[in-house]
């Protein structure tokens, strides 16, 4: 897809470090971090949002992929969050999944 920040990154025209990456999904910190840690799970086929995700291969590549972040990122007993913007209520409209984190609780509004 032409003029996607997603699917530039993957065809390396935008420079970045992945922190994982296979055949079918990248992972990459979110260049304006909301939490300490801020981390985009991306699969790599152009796909629009969510509800277009129906390969239930890559899902679950994906959920394990994002277990791998949650401990790698030792945030099991800290507090994540996993968030998926769709609907328009994204930037950009390559699907991704947001881990954030650590989250307090008792800080949360
Ligand atoms: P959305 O609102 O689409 O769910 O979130 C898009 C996210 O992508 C935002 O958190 C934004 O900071 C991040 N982002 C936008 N452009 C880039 C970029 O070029 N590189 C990285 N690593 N993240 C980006
Ligand atoms: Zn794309």
């Amino acid at each position: 897809m032409t003029n996607c920040i997603f699917c530039k990154i993957r065809d390396r025209e935008i420079p970045k470090e992945f922190e994982y990456e296979d055949d079918d999904v990248m992972v990459f910190p979110d260049i304006n971090p909301m939490k300490p840690i801020h981390i985009l799970v991306v699969p790599k086929k152009h796909i629009v949002e969510f509800i277009e995700l129906d390969d239930p291969k890559l899902f679950f590549n994906i959920k394990k992929i994002i277990d791998k972040v949650i401990k790698d990122q030792k945030l099991t007993n800290r507090g994540y969050r996993i968030s998926i913007n769709g609907g328009g209520a994204q930037a950009i409209d390559h699907l991704h999944f947001h881990i954030t984190g650590p989250i307090d609780k008792t800080m949360e509004v």
